[in-house]
């Protein structure tokens, strides 16, 4: 132990991050706010993806109070791309509590961030202890997979994530939990990787119990991911009169609260259009006719992949009614770029844009 009381481990792991000039706009940065933003965008997203958005999200909003004050639809607009949009949604409605019930300031006791919505016990502990110093190990991917090779357990079972949780609570530096919390962080993104980690560079591989005992490679045991599905997806930019009828997802389900042109997955002994007929009708509960080809995009979402046909179609019969969605509205072709879509939306915009007038 040394004058912090701090371990032998804990102190090798500080003195790493104090030498290293990783320059991040979140860090050395007082603003709970801030930090408390950069961690939901951080979730299952790089840090290389996440310094645009979280760059244009600051200079747009902010504080606490400009993201309560904008609405769902500005919210999910600022936050396109990025994915996971129930992180957008969590923390627009997160901000407006705590701009009614904490003036504005976020929460400096775990029991009452953790209400929060979106805010499980990895938030929790990263904000609570980088933005005020609760010593609370920020346990996600990365710290499971570096405990798990510093203590040589397997990970997987409900028994290893205690062992894990209490490696890191006993090793969590008490005067500077969050930098231990970043250490720990980096750590694992640049050297514990998952594959090929680079031992040889390690601030702390002669406490690693993996590394002394040459099992690097067996720990944390490996779970073979799932495959990945496939959809076939239909589409119907639906026109009357100059305008395209657009529906909204459902708030909660995948993709949710982005706007899109209706249809949806293109089921057995259907084909494209076909399916767009039953689809809007379904959703909308109106009558449309496919007429031309629009496109064919594919497009790799995290957890599947889409074919999507898309076809120009006309309106019919009836009135559009949110049946099998959340809201539905007639728009001028160019509002489609002021509005959230799905990233594989967009790869349809310049063709309609283009093809206006023709249908
Ligand atoms: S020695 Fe290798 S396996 Fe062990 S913590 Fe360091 S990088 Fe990870």
């Amino acid at each position: 132990m040394n004058k912090f009381n701090y371990t032998d481990f804990t102190s090798h792991l500080l003195a790493w991050y104090d030498g290293r000039s990783l320059v991040l706009p979140w860090r050395n940065c007082n603003d709970p706010y801030k930090i408390y933003l950069s961690e939901v965008m951080l979730q299952q997203t790089q840090v290389k993806t996440v310094l645009p958005y979280y760059k244009k999200w600051v200079n747009k909003y902010p504080t606490v109070q400009s993201v309560a004050n904008a609405n769902q639809e500005q919210i999910l607009k600022q936050w396109e791309g990025l994915g996971y949009y129930g992180r957008a949604r969590n923390f627009h409605k997160s901000c407006q509590i705590i701009a009614m019930q904490f003036n504005g300031d976020i929460p400096a006791l775990p029991d009452q961030f953790s209400k929060l919505p979106g805010v499980g016990p990895y938030i929790s502990a990263a904000v609570m202890s980088i933005a005020f110093h609760h010593p609370l190990p920020a346990v996600d991917t990365n710290a499971i997979r570096v405990a798990a090779r510093l203590k040589m357990v397997e990970s997987s079972s409900p028994a290893d994530s205690k062992v894990i949780h209490r490696y890191l609570s006993d090793n969590i530096a008490i005067k500077r939990p969050g930098d231990f919390n970043q250490a720990i962080m980096d750590l694992g993104r640049e050297i514990c990787k998952s594959d090929n980690p680079i031992c040889a560079l390690c601030p702390v591989s002669k406490f690693c119990k993996a590394f002394v005992n040459n099992f690097v490679d067996k720990y944390p045991v490996k779970i073979k991911p799932a495959k990945k599905p496939h959809y076939n997806i239909a589409a119907g930019i639906i026109w009357n009169k100059g305008q395209i009828l657009i529906s909204k997802r459902r708030e909660n389900g995948l993709l949710g609260g982005l706007w899109e042109f209706p249809g949806g997955k293109i089921e057995k002994d259907e084909n494209a259009q076909t399916c767009i007929i039953r689809e809007v009708k379904e959703e909308l509960g109106v009558l449309v006719q496919p007429t031309s080809f629009l496109k064919q995009i594919k497009h790799a979402y995290t957890h599947f992949s889409i074919t999507m046909d898309a076809y120009h179609c006309d309106y019919l019969q009836g009135t559009p009614q949110a049946v099998g969605c959340d809201n539905w509205k007639w728009i001028a072709p160019e509002e489609i770029r002021l509005l959230p879509f799905p990233k594989a939306n967009h790869k349809l915009f310049d063709k309609i844009i283009a093809e206006e007038g023709v249908c």
